[in-house]
């Protein structure tokens, strides 16, 4: 901590900086893991200034996306020769790296879950023995993990999710399947049980047929696998090009595109910063250009969420807890542009966007009386429920396999539907991955985490360390943080 007042701490690329050059001093041979390319070049940089009385800052060396194949396994060979000492990348990389067990392996802010931290820490341990470090950020669960290191080291590693229930997945699934050989009941084990039914409803839309009972391609020269994402359930994507060299960089889903790629939004790209220059509605294209600048964009958006199928229901801690089908309305309304690394407001730029919508799976609760009204102030509620939310999101992680980024909420005094006090949690994937409904079974678990993260966090009012979102739609505004915690203690005393 530099600032108890505003809950400043250390930069952790500084904290990164220390233990790099002690580590490359004592002779051990080391891999750093930054989110960022901007990130990974300023630490080389502070790594050097802090060896140049020595001649060891030569054995760095900065490892990012961009270098051709030669110029990786060069850098890798020298590694692994011991030529090099340290390497520090971004963790887009930690897959593509082909350098062996190394002496330690540094890990800086939480990678978004766990499985990737242990498998960046796993490079450590050449000869049995190893050093493996993480640094946290001020990032709330960064500081809720540090605070409660037993979560992070005797936690099973959360279970990868795949909604086979998804129908949206399936589908696209199985056109993939019929893509290899014709689907028969033969292989009903792998299509799951629903598989005909859905393959059925393919030859409805006219994407597959009928040959002898056994469902083929409609177009056989169709390659289906190409419109499905790794990541996500939806084909409908915006492209993002860099107009400074003409290439295609990837993909953004097109529910997320107004958010992500709207004219002037710094966008990250394999540790890269780029700034949008256009976003053509039209034809589906982002262009942007390499940014330098030192600020970031946090989109401001107006969310309204319709329950169109409840398919679970529990009562639990108190509250009317349900999972089902969701749709969620989105207006991007303006973006914010914020200085780093102090997060100051430099200003507010109006858009005008369509209006968005998507289905997905949402986990929702209903707040009786006896906990949001009872001696409850009304005027500090809808601050209690939205940093109640933001607090559950930061920590959702924990329980299942996703980044913070993946999913949304809303929190109203009043819903239209349920006519109460309600919290939305809902999978920012269009269709929905399976993620909210991990959150509906354990959400005991959700509530003593996200409780246990405001509560020990230092800070008086709230911070980004607990109740404070980079990804709020409504810019951190209105927020209560002894409100959220007043609701989960009456939850968590039911
Ligand atoms: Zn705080
Ligand atoms: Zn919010």
């Amino acid at each position: 901590m530099v600032d108890e007042d505003i809950g400043a701490r250390r930069s952790a690329l500084a904290e990164a900086a220390d233990i790099l050059a002690d580590l490359i001093r004592g002779g051990s041979r080391t891999i750093c893991f930054i989110k960022s390319r901007k990130a990974v070049e300023l630490t080389t940089k502070l790594v050097q200034d802090k060896l140049r009385d020595t001649d060891l800052g030569e054995r760095i060396a900065p490892y990012r996306a961009g270098y051709t194949p030669q110029q990786r396994r060069d850098i890798e060979g020298r590694l692994v020769s011991g030529e090099l000492l340290a390497v520090i990348t971004t963790d887009a990389l930690e897959l593509g790296i082909d350098i062996g067990a190394l002496d330690a392996a540094v890990v800086v802010t939480f990678p978004g879950t766990m499985a990737s931290l242990k498998q960046m820490w796993g490079r450590a341990g050449r000869r049995g023995r190893g050093l493996a470090v993480y640094i946290a950020g001020e990032d709330a669960l960064d500081q809720f993990l540090c605070r409660e290191p037993d979560q992070l080291l005797e936690r099973p590693v959360e279970s990868a999710i795949l909604d086979y229930e998804s129908e949206q997945i399936h589908l696209a699934h199985l056109l993939c399947a019929a893509h290899e050989a014709p689907l028969t009941d033969a292989d009903a084990e792998a299509l799951g049980p629903r598989w005909r039914l859905h393959a059925e409803a393919l030859e409805a839309r006219g994407e597959l047929r009928q040959v002898r009972g056994r469902f083929v391609l409609a177009a056989p020269e169709d390659y289906p696998a190409a419109r499905v994402s790794l990541r996500s359930a939806s084909p409908d994507t915006f492209a993002v090009v860099d107009v400074s060299s003409g290439e295609l960089l990837g993909t953004v889903e097109a529910a997320r595109a107004f958010s992500t790629v709207h004219d002037g939004a710094v966008y990250l790209h394999l540790g890269r910063s780029y700034e949008v220059t256009e976003l053509d509605v039209e034809s589906r294209r982002a262009l942007v250009k390499p940014f330098t600048g030192d600020w970031y964009t946090q989109p401001k958006k107006e969310t309204d969420t319709w329950i169109e199928e409840l398919l679970d229901r529990r009562d639990v801690l108190g509250c009317r807890l349900s999972f089902g089908r969701v749709s969620v309305a989105e207006t991007v309304m303006a973006y914010q542009r914020k200085r780093l690394p102090d997060h100051e407001i430099i200003d507010l730029v109006a858009l005008d966007l369509p209006l968005t919508e998507f289905s997905t799976q949402a986990l929702w609760y209903e707040l009786p009386d006896e906990i949001a009204a009872d001696g409850f102030p009304r005027e500090a509620l809808l601050g209690a429920l939205h940093a109640a939310e933001h607090a559950q999101i930061a920590v959702l992680p924990l329980l299942a396999m996703c980044d913070r980024w993946d999913i949304g909420g809303l929190s109203t005094a009043g819903h239209q539907q349920t006519g109460g006090p309600t919290i939305f949690i809902y999978d920012g994937h269009p269709g929905g991955v399976g993620i909210t409904r991990q959150a509906f079974l354990r959400f005991e678990e959700l509530v003593t985490d996200a409780a246990t993260l405001i509560r020990d966090c230092p800070c008086e009012s709230g911070c980004p360390s607990c109740v404070q979102s980079p990804k709020c739609g409504n810019l951190n505004e209105p927020l209560s943080k002894r409100g959220a915690l007043e609701l989960m203690r009456r939850m968590l005393a039911k």
